[in-house]
């Protein structure tokens, strides 16, 4: 099996955390009206994308009737419809649409992860569920040599908290859409807003200021270099 199979199967099978286990069981178990007809994925949600990619997006955690139904991250609600449009026009993706893990799309050069792998009540994990889930998963996938150059953070809770497991002595950044730094280890760190619904309908977040982050994350991949990217640092 190879190492991002074993990953996924690690991630698939965890139990680390009953309260959202028990939730994703019983949101999967009851459904919403409208996907009656569908089976639930109910687990935890492994990544997507390539192991090596050069860009890493990390949002917080997957949408109960998104991800936690369809079993890919980012897939099936709104949330997803603006991550994936807004990858698409940046050029890390082949369509703009993700409708389920059979549709056809591809990440070019990204991978998308989350800081907490099940799907919590309110979308909002506990402090020792987002401390377990890192610690356990995200941690590793954060590791530079896992190859990413640029990481995108989606939202206060995935700035902080891979602030805190790439540079936990150092002085924190506050989070801010647009917000920016470099990491010690050379890399680029840029934060956006959760493309929450939240966010989304009350105009907090519009499609140019998200669009503006992965086109500055393309330009930082795509510029030839002597800067913290090269990896040199
Ligand atoms: S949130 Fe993470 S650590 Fe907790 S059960 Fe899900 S996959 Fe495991």
């Amino acid at each position: 099996m190879s190492d991002r199979a074993q990953f996924e199967e690690q991630v698939t099978c965890c139990t680390l955390c009953p309260r959202l286990r028990e939730h994703c069981t019983a949101v999967a178990r009851e459904r919403r009206k409208a996907y009656r007809d569908e089976e639930y994925w109910g687990r935890p949600v492994p990544p997507f994308g390539s192991c090596d990619a050069r860009l890493l997006i990390v949002g917080l955690a997957p949408g109960a009737h998104g991800a936690n139904r369809t079993g890919r991250i980012f897939t099936g609600d709104r949330s997803g419809d603006w991550l994936y449009r807004a990858l698409h026009k940046a050029g890390f993706a082949n369509q703009a649409e993700s409708r389920g893990r059979d549709d056809g799309l591809e990440l070019r050069d990204a991978r998308i992860t989350c800081v907490v792998k099940c799907a919590p009540p309110d979308n909002k994990p506990l402090p020792t569920e987002i401390s377990t889930c890192s610690a356990r998963f995200l941690a590793g996938e954060l590791d530079k040599n896992q190859g990413s150059k640029v990481i995108i953070a989606l939202g206060r809770l995935a700035w902080d908290t891979i602030q805190k497991h790439l540079d936990p002595e150092g002085r924190r950044t506050p989070f801010s859409h647009g917000a920016r730094r470099t990491l010690p280890d050379g890399r680029l760190l840029l934060a956006s807003f959760h493309p929450s619904q939240q966010n989304t309908f009350t105009g907090r977040l519009t499609e140019p200021m998200f669009d503006s982050v992965f086109a500055e994350a393309s330009l930082q991949l795509h510029k030839n270099v002597e800067d913290p990217l090269s990896g040199n640092a």
